[in-house]
């Protein structure tokens, strides 16, 4: 049997999705040429555009495609540099921005870059669950802070933050207002007026669609300065010849998800319930990661202590399972994961992480195969490891 329980990295095309990309692959034209070719190309680039304003209640013309989530992103926090030093005429952005300890690698790394290039970033903590800690961002909130970025829905452990409150507060202070919604958009409603924020940003193959395109929302009248500079495309906003097919992907993988959402999400939900009742009776000594109920339908952390993450991915995918740990594997790193460190678990629970993560391909008898394979793979693995003892260092950690 072939499981793939690594959904939160990326995911299958939907076939509706794959069928239109299939049709549509002769469409060669430039979506800036003034000809039939061109205007084939521009219609559908903009068909796309008001099919991913629309599912989060934005104007057409305030999303702006790029190459990948991670491009918007950096695009954001660049934007803050730029502004920073008046490259926007008539903006002069503060000098700080906030952010957490839980975000992607492609907010922290461009943080840590733009620290060096003269801004003060400040990271927020987050509680045992993955919570923000609102109390910390009153407090580091003040007229030094020119942006906030928090992310809608962590991609290792599931939880959700309340951004329409952070919003709020961050507004309350001059500041600007960005969320990294690669993971919540699709999978639970995201209303731009609603969440109160200016930029927020979209990535096309979590929500199965095409690699290498995603979008990013800036809210109207909002400072902006373009990361890839040199052509006219997007508004000005972002040059480049578009990726016409990859936008027509996403438009169409936004459509299905507007169709299918709420009825799957619901599924997964109820899936993830029995994956979680079925590991709890069946292996001792585990551990649940993120928040039990403000968490995504589809994800499921779990530590496994006396087990590495990286065997029981090794061992998984020997069996046809699919998973993923928490560890920057990626970047050839065996840093135990950042974001449930920052939860306040331990190294060698850390270590011992795996994430599962369901989507719209998973069926019941994947779950219950998982829930065969996995005590097995688990027991194996704890048996070969002459350091784990049972309710031994473990319980201390507790
Ligand atoms: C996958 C992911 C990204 C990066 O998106 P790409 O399109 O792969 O660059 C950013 N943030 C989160 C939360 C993600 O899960």
């Amino acid at each position: 049997m072939k499981v793939y329980f690594d959904n939160n990295a990326t995911t299958p095309l939907h076939p509706e999705v794959k069928k239109e990309l299939i049709e549509a692959m002769g469409m060669f034209g430039n979506p800036s040429s003034m000809h039939a070719w061109g205007r084939e190309a521009r219609a559908n680039v903009e068909d796309a555009r008001s099919r991913v304003a629309g599912f989060i209640g934005a104007h057409d013309d305030e999303i702006v495609f790029v190459g990948s989530g991670s491009e918007a992103n950096n695009t954001v926090l660049s934007l803050f540099v730029c502004a920073s030093n008046q490259c926007i005429p008539g903006t002069k952005m503060r000098s700080s921005i906030i952010t957490t300890k839980i975000e992607h690698p492609c907010v922290l790394e461009t943080s840590e870059c733009l620290a060096h290039r003269g801004a003060r970033v400040k990271y927020l903590n987050v509680d045992r669950y993955g919570k923000v800690d609102l109390d910390q961002l009153a407090g580091m909130l003040g007229d030094d802070v020119g942006l906030v970025s928090v992310m809608m829905a962590n991609n290792e452990i599931g939880t959700l933050q309340d951004i329409a409150t952070i919003s709020k507060m961050v507004h309350e202070c001059g500041a600007l207002m960005h969320t990294d919604a690669v993971q919540a958009v699709g999978k639970i409603p995201v209303d731009v007026a609603a969440l109160g924020v200016d930029f927020l940003t979209i990535s096309a193959h979590k929500i199965y669609g095409p690699k290498g395109v995603g979008a990013l929302y800036v809210k109207k009248g909002i400072p902006y300065c373009p990361f890839i500079r040199g052509g006219h495309q997007e508004r000005g906003r972002r040059a480049g010849t578009e990726n016409t097919l990859g936008i027509l992907g996403l438009g169409k993988a936004v459509e299905m998800r507007q169709l299918e959402m709420e009825a799957e999400e619901k599924r997964l939900a109820s899936m993830k319930a029995i994956l979680k009742k079925g590991i709890e009776e069946r292996i001792d000594d585990i551990y649940f990661n993120g928040h039990p109920t403000d968490s995504l339908s589809g994800t499921l952390n779990v530590s496994f202590p006396g087990a590495e993450g990286e065997a029981i991915l090794l061992y998984l995918d020997l069996e046809g399972i699919a998973v993923s740990t928490g560890s920057a594997c990626a970047s050839g790193s065996l840093d135990p994961s950042h974001v449930l460190l920052a939860t306040g678990v331990d190294a060698e629970r850390a270590h011992g992480s795996i994430r599962i993560s369901l989507g719209r391909e998973s069926t019941m008898q994947e779950v219950e195969y998982m829930l065969d394979i996995l005590p097995k793979t688990i027991k194996r693995i704890r048996d070969m490891s002459t350091a784990y003892i049972k309710g031994g260092t473990h319980a201390a950690s507790r």
